[in-house]
């Protein structure tokens, strides 16, 4: 799994008793079948991972007619966004969901449509999610989940079910990182702080952390790679003694916000949904006409909400999961067998994507089997003793019906970013281009929605060997080296004539860096770090 702490605390944070009855709120049950009595939605966000290492799943996926589906084209973002919740009877207040997804969905993105769709041809519909503040698709959860998270704790706190606040800790590749950072600044009840490997990440994407602003954050570049980082807040969360100790002294307890929490994966419902409703607004669909859908994939909670908008009446047909090089969910949709024995991770040029356990598998497999979670707690336990899974040949029947999967090398990936700039003048990221790619090969009658998940200002280096025809891994000339991230944007942008480097990434060489502070990934560092921040 990428980008976050894989073992999150069993969770203390709330009791398992009943909330007032309400015939609209759904319950949340888990996937390994352990949490029989069920909890709404506040409590699922609030704890994030179900006790036993389940994820959870709402009791009643609601549906939508198709008219349903198409008003959404009528409302604003956040209405939609705001339909999309209430339907699925989250536990807080009507009028509230609807402000807090007006903050969530408003002028901290760059455009009043959100995520909108630029159509390459009558057949070829990009879904970009990059317009929030990060500019990357994290953003389409993490401006979001933040708001349920604070209001989620008051709720409980209301209740008498909580009795502190939140410190998130995340370690980061690079791109959650500063999602997460943007999303919970200034949020209330939470503090967030974010390592990151100091010598690990591009210099775009370290000046996004350190430049990050708001009085509740704290950013520390970690001596070590990745994998030192992630291992090293694994070890804090798992601490029971400084568990003691923050909730002691600072009534403060760990959480990861991580993208198991279903929070983080309702609000990617919402774009599916409405992408389609666009569509058919535009005149690009016929009301009611089959849309395929492909996915840039990683850990498999972006194509995971595609399948419940589908599930919930979007004429989506076909679901593409795209891989680059690191293919164990292709391989696994085209055998049925996910194995991660034997498997070398690769460094690629979407690094986002870049897994080996994809940790939102587990729900859809629990969806296409029924809900059966003695299943899922069989091959989750056989991906922890033995490295891998087969599953059933009914279920594997289910997967084929829904899903097809391709994996494109790094060579091609690039290839496609220049292909697609001189067919269309139009810039893919690496990950974008992978999901591209994969739509080619798979597409068949229906007209396919690419999802687009980041800007490719984020990913300068490698449109820049794309489009010099450079390898995937060849050196950049030493004068185009050295130049910073901005710089190397700008350069971009002239050869190719485009305008569009958005406002927080143009900014960045000339933003105060606000933190400078490098520690050891040992847990004791990273405790002590802790500690200094939140006094
Ligand atoms: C996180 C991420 C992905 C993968 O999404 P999953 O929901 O983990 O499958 C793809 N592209 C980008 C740019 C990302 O940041």
């Amino acid at each position: 799994m990428k980008d976050t702490p894989q073992n999150t605390p069993t969770p203390q944070n709330t009791q398992a008793t009943a909330t007032p009855a309400n015939k609209k709120t759904n319950l949340y049950r888990d996937t390994r079948g352990l949490n029989t009595q069920g909890v709404p939605f506040t409590e699922a966000v609030i704890n994030g991972i179900a006790p036993g290492g389940g994820l959870y799943v709402p009791d009643n996926i609601p549906s939508l007619s198709l008219d349903e589906i198409l008003q959404l084209a009528e409302m604003s973002y956040a209405q939609r966004a705001a339909t999309v919740y209430k339907a699925f009877g989250v536990d807080l207040p009507a009028d509230q969901v609807d402000a807090l997804m007006s903050q969530a969905y408003g002028s901290n993105f760059d455009t009043e449509e959100i995520c909108p769709i630029t159509s390459l041809n009558a057949n070829t519909h990009v879904l970009e999610l990059w317009h929030g503040p990060t500019s990357a698709f994290k953003d389409m959860a993490l401006q979001c989940l933040p708001k349920f998270f604070s209001a989620s704790a008051q709720a409980l706190q209301k209740r008498g079910q909580l009795d502190h606040n939140f410190l998130i800790l995340v370690a980061t590749s690079g791109d959650t990182g500063k999602a997460a950072l943007e999303g919970f600044k200034d949020a209330e009840g939470v503090h967030i702080g974010v390592l990151y490997p100091a010598d690990g990440v591009s210099d775009i994407q370290r000046k996004q952390m350190l430049t990050q602003t708001g009085e509740n954050v704290f950013v520390w570049g970690v001596a070590g790679n990745f994998d030192d980082c992630q291992t090293g807040v694994k070890k804090v969360f798992g601490d029971e003694k400084f568990a003691e100790q923050l909730l002691g002294e600072h009534r403060v307890s760990l959480s990861s916000a991580n993208s198991i929490n279903w929070g983080r994966l309702l609000p990617q419902v919402v774009y599916y949904l409405s992408a389609y409703a666009e569509l058919v607004h535009q005149g690009k669909l016929a009301a009611g006409d089959l849309l395929d859908v492909c996915v840039p994939t990683g850990n498999f909670g972006n194509i995971l909400a595609a399948w419940y908008a589908k599930q919930m009446g979007a004429p989506i047909d076909m679901l593409f999961c795209a891989s680059n090089e690191n293919r164990v969910l292709t391989d696994f949709i085209n055998t049925g067998s996910y194995h991660i024995v034997d498997r070398e991770f690769v460094l690629t040029p979407s690094p986002s994507m870049d897994i080996l356990v994809s940790s939102n598998l587990e729900r859809q497999l629990f969806e296409l089997t029924g809900r059966n979670a003695e299943k899922i707690r069989d091959w989750m336990d056989s991906l922890n003793t033995k490295g891998n899974f087969r599953i059933d040949q009914e279920t594997f029947a289910a997967v084929r019906n829904t899903f097809a999967a391709d994996s494109i090398d790094n060579a091609s990936c690039l290839e496609t970013i220049r292909e697609v700039f001189q067919q269309h003048n139009y810039l893919l990221d690496p990950h974008t281009a992978v999901a591209y790619a994969t739509a080619e090969n798979l597409r068949g009658e229906n007209p396919v929605l690419v999802v687009s998940t980041a800007h490719w200002a984020k990913f300068g280096n490698n449109v820049y060997r794309a489009l010099h025809k450079l390898a995937p891994n060849e050196e950049l000339p030493a004068e185009v080296a050295a130049l910073t991230g901005c710089q190397l944007n700008d350069l971009i942008a002239k050869e190719t004539n485009q305008h569009n480097i958005p406002a927080g990434l143009a900014s960045l060489d000339s933003m105060p860096l606000r933190f400078n502070t490098t520690i050891e990934s040992d847990t004791e560092s990273i405790e002590k770090a802790v500690m200094d921040f939140l006094k």
